[in-house]
């Protein structure tokens, strides 16, 4: 299990994506992406970051009757 990064030690977290089977495990440290079998996958894009903190920030205000189905996708891996 890629529970802990190889680079940092640090918590990895499973990412769900559409169209993907597995969940991609995530460092925000070394901002990497590796898979089920601890093999690296790709960078964590600008894009994917922004909207990452777009999300906390709107976690944080109290923003919670956005229910996006990405939150719902997330809340179902194991
Ligand atoms: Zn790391």
């Amino acid at each position: 299990m890629p529970l802990l990064c190889k680079e940092c030690n640090g918590r990895r977290f499973p990412i769900a994506f559409t169209g993907e089977r597995d969940a991609l495990w995530l460092c925000e440290k070394c901002k990497n992406f590796t898979n089920i079998k601890d093999e690296f996958i790709r960078d964590w894009t600008e894009k994917e970051i922004e909207e990452n903190k777009v999300k906390l920030d709107n976690f944080k205000n109290g923003v919670t009757t956005e229910k996006t189905p990405e939150i719902k996708r997330r809340t179902g891996v194991n």
